[in-house]
């Protein structure tokens, strides 16, 4: 199974596809993981990205375009993937249909988790304030401001990627606001129908 997990930051993305990596045996590739892992390692890539991803806004294309091409031929990743926060721009989606016809990969799937901005807006600053009190450590990306500009940057950049998988006929509309296990079932639904 090849799929792409697609919506805004805070929609669920990673909780869902926690899910599918046990269901289905398939690594999460999470373009925002592999950055973190590199800025804590402090590798090129991560120095380069570190800034930016504090900031909100999206590191350039080459540079994630380049992870996900060389994560893609790890023996992990040949039974099949799912794609969390790639591709967030229409040219990441234009190269991700170039690499996967080089290596020969088809994709099964594209779902949207939709969400409502306002109330994506208050789940996060909950998240947020809730981390606190426990002494759990906040994302730096997830303080209120910082995760508007993520949210902006969302909806200027990325909401252009999903007609790219809708006029492949590739595209799944799952509500996002629904409680977690609705989301889990609706997107089993829209699954169930591609395999
Ligand atoms: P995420 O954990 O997916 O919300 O990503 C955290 C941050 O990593 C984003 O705000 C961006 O700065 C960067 N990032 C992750 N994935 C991408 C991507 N596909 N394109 C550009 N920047 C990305």
């Amino acid at each position: 199974m090849r799929l792409i997990l697609l919506g805004p930051p805070g929609a669920g993305k990673g909780t869902q596809a926690t899910r599918l990596v046990e269901k289905y045996g398939i690594p999460q590739l999470s373009t925002g993981d592999m950055l973190r892992a590199a800025v804590t390692a402090a590798t090129p890539i991560g120095l380069k990205a570190k800034a930016v991803m504090e900031s909100g806004a999206l590191v350039s294309d080459d540079i994630v375009v380049g992870i996900i091409d060389e994560r893609l031929d790890q023996p992990d990743a040949k039974k099949g993937f799912i794609l969390d926060g790639f591709p967030r721009t229409v040219a990441q989606a234009e190269a991700l249909d170039v690499l996967l016809a080089r290596k020969g990969l088809k994709l099964d799937a594209a779902i949207e988790l939709k969400v409502n901005a306002e109330k994506l807006v208050s789940r996060i600053v909950n998240r947020a304030v809730e981390a606190k009190a426990a002494g759990r450590p906040v994302r730096k990306d997830d303080d209120p401001e910082v995760f508007k500009t993520r949210l902006a940057a969302y909806f200027r950049d990325t909401a252009a990627v999903t007609p790219h998988y809708a006029a492949k006929g590739a595209l799944h509309e799952v509500d996002g606001m629904a409680p977690i296990a609705e989301v889990a079932a609706a997107i089993d639904a829209a699954l169930a129908k591609v395999k």
